[in-house]
């Protein structure tokens, strides 16, 4: 089989879930999918989104941690749609150490939110995609900080590094149901989480955008596109893998005045 060039992204027809949908990146993620044929469920724990969803994506809110809930999502989408092809772990939080007494809190509160969830949710949506039979494709939003280390944030590294690893695991085991599952580990990316740091701590933003081959942040619809390009046909022969969407930040070697 091969595809014309304009059928690779078109998403018509297939069912997509993506967590942490309510702001930053997995909203842009929701709406790029939308916006290229597929219906989305978008999940978060806000009862509402932050801005009104595209048409083709329906909001609900969910706790990923809530294990049993989004697996009855799960099973919602598929008796309706009668498929589900797509799922987006994108949900993800950082809990900052303010003292000594919070940092085996903060490791376990990160590694059951960005690890253990996601492993529920990827297992809860396989489930499904195995009974529709159409194959599937799970991405998993890790980090550049789940690949190299960071000061301060020794948990925020074991879940973005376990969950990155996670897919390698998970993509062994559902090949032969042609599922798919692959990670976007993006760079700094201006959203919620991060904008004041990147933009008004200037000594630490000039630090980065020396290491930035292309010498700026990222924004969230570069991240939604290789979200498409893996959610898609486009990306039919990678499973098991890792886009680096981080501006050449991962792979900078040495500089030379
Ligand atoms: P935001 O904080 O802006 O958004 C995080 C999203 O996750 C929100 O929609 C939040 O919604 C949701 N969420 C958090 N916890 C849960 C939960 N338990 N159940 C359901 N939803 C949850 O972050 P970003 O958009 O910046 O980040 C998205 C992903 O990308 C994260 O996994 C992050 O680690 C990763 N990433 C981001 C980078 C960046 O530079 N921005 C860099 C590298 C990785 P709500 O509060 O409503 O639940």
């Amino acid at each position: 089989m091969s595809l014309s060039p304009e059928k690779l992204f078109d998403l018509t027809g297939r069912v997509a879930i993506v967590t942490g949908a309510s702001r930053g990146i997995g909203a842009k993620i929701s709406d790029t999918l939308a916006r290229s044929g597929a219906k989305v469920v978008g999940v978060a724990r806000s009862d509402q989104p932050d801005e009104v969803p595209t048409d083709g994506v329906e909001y609900f809110s969910c706790d990923i941690n809530n294990h049993s809930a989004f697996r009855n999502i799960c099973k919602k989408v598929f008796e309706i749609e009668n498929r589900l092809d797509i799922l987006v772990n994108n949900a993800g939080i950082f809990l900052p150490i303010k003292q000594d007494a919070d940092r085996l809190k903060s490791f376990s509160g990160m590694l059951e939110s960005n690890l253990t969830a996601a492993y529920a949710c990827s297992i809860a949506a396989a489930d499904q995609m195995i009974n529709a039979g159409n194959g599937g494709s799970i991405i998993n939003i890790t980090s550049i900080g789940g690949v190299v280390g960071f000061a301060g944030m020794p948990g925020y590294a074991a879940s973005k590094g376990g969950l990155g690893h996670l897919s390698v695991g998970m993509a062994m085991d559902l090949g032969n149901h042609n599922i798919r599952i692959n990670n976007i580990a993006p760079g700094y990316i201006i959203t919620d989480m991060n904008r004041n740091t990147l933009t008004e701590d200037l000594p630490g933003r000039n630090r980065r955008l020396a290491r930035l081959m292309l010498k700026r942040h990222g924004e969230t619809w570069e991240v939604a596109a290789a979200a498409l390009f893996l959610a898609s046909d486009a990306g039919s022969y990678l499973t098991g893998d890792t886009l680096h969407v981080d501006g050449g930040w991962f792979m900078q070697g040495m500089t030379y005045p």
